[in-house]
C-alpha cells in the first residue's frame, strides 16, 4: 500500500479560518495586527520567502510592511531601525530576514527584537520555555518546529511515547524541535552529520524528521517497512531546477506509513505558524496594555 501524503493544505486552510476570526476580533477592539520584515540587501530567495509571508498575512487581515535596507547599512543604522520598530506601538511582530550582510553577523540577532514582538520565536526568553518543558503551541515558538507538530497533530499521528529521530541539529529546526517532541513525551534521538550509522536510528523510529539540506539523502534503505514510520521532510533543496526535500519520496512510498511532501508540506506550515505567532503576539500586547 502507498504511504499517506501529509499535505499542508487542509491544515493551513483550517488555521487561516481561526486566524481570520482572531484578527477580526482584534480589529473590533481597534488593533490591526501588523508585522514588519527587515531585509538587508536583495537576496532573491529571501524575497521569495517574504512574498509567501506577505500573502498569508494579508489573507488573514493583518498588515504587512517590508523594510528593505542596502546591504552596506552600518551596524548603528541597522540597530536604530530595530529599536524604532521595537518601540512602535503599531508594530506587533518583527522579523529580521536571514541572511544579513557580513558586517551585521556579530550582532546577537535573535535577541535584538523584544521578546513580545519576536514572532520568529528565536529570542532566548522565548526559547527558554522549551528548555523549561513547555509544549504549549500558543507561545511564541520557532515556526518550523511548531509547524511540524501542528502537521502531525492534524493527521492524528501519536507523539507521546513514540520513538522520534530528528536528523539535523540547527538552532532554527532540529534543536528546538527535539525539545518540543521531548516536552510532548516522545523519546527523542537528535542525529547529525557525525552520527555513526544513521540507518540504525531511522530504522527503529516511529517518526523521522529530516532537516538536513541534502536532496534525496533518505531513501528506502533508511527505513524498515515493518516499523510503519511517519516521515516529515523539512528539507528545501534545489535539484534539477526543482524544489525537493531531503527524502526520496517516490522511493519511500511503499516503505513508510506516511510522508510530508516537498513542496506543500512543512514550508506552508512554517509560514502559517509565523502568522499565528503574529496574532499570538498582538493578543499578548493587547493584554499588556489593558
Ligand atoms: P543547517 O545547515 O543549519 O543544518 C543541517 C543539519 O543537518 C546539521 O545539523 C548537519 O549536521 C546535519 N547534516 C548534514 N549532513 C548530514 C548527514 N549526511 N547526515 C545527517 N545529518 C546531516 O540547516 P537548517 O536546519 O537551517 O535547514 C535544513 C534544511 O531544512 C534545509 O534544506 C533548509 O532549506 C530546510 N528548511 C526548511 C524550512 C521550511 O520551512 N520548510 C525552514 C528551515 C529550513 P552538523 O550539525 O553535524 O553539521
Amino acid at each position: 500500500m502507498n504511504a499517506r501524503i501529509l499535505t499542508a493544505t487542509p491544515v493551513v486552510e483550517k488555521t487561516k479560518i481561526d486566524l481570520k476570526e482572531r484578527c477580526l476580533a482584534l480589529k473590533n477592539r481597534g488593533i490591526t495586527p501588523a508585522m514588519s520584515v527587515v531585509l538587508v540587501g536583495h537576496n532573491p530567495a529571501s524575497l521569495s520567502y517574504i512574498r509567501n509571508k506577505k500573502k498569508i498575512c494579508e489573507e488573514v487581515g493583518a498588515k504587512f510592511t517590508l523594510e528593505q535596507y542596502p546591504s552596506e547599512i552600518s551596524e548603528k543604522e541597522f540597530l536604530g531601525h530595530i529599536d524604532r520598530l521595537n518601540k512602535d506601538p503599531g508594530t506587533h511582530g518583527i522579523i529580521i530576514q536571514l541572511p544579513v550582510s557580513p558586517q551585521l553577523r556579530n550582532l546577537n540577532l535573535p535577541d535584538l527584537v523584544v521578546p513580545e514582538k519576536d514572532i520568529d520565536g528565536f529570542h532566548s526568553q522565548n526559547t527558554q520555555s522549551l528548555y523549561e518543558g513547555s509544549a504549549d503551541l500558543k507561545l511564541l515558538l520557532p515556526c518550523t518546529p511548531k509547524g511540524v507538530i501542528k502537521l502531525l497533530q492534524f493527521y492524528n499521528v501519536p507523539i507521546s511515547g513514540q520513538n522520534v529521530v530528528v536528523v539535523g541539529r540547527s538552532l532554527i529546526v532540529g534543536k528546538p524541535l527535539s525539545m518540543l517532541f521531548t516536552n510532548l513525551n516522545a523519546t527523542v534521538t537528535l542525529t547529525h552529520s557525525k552520527t555513526r550509522d544513521l540507518r540504525e536510528f531511522t530504522k527503529n523510529a516511529d517518526i523521522v524528521v529530516s532537516a538536513i539540506g541534502i536532496a534525496h539523502l533518505l531513501d528506502e534503505t533508511y527505513f524498515d517497512k515493518k516499523r510503519k514510520t511517519v516521515v516529515i521532510d523539512v528539507g528545501m533543496n534545489t535539484f534539477d531546477g526543482k524544489l525537493v526535500g531531503d527524502c526520496s519520496r517516490e522511493r519511500l512510498l511503499s516503505t513508510v506509513e506516511a510522508i510530508s511532501p516537498v513542496p506543500g508540506g512543512v514550508g506552508p506550515m512554517t509560514v502559517v505558524s509565523l502568522i499565528e505567532n503574529l496574532i499570538v503576539a498582538t493578543e499578548g500586547q493587547l493584554k499588556g496594555i489593558k
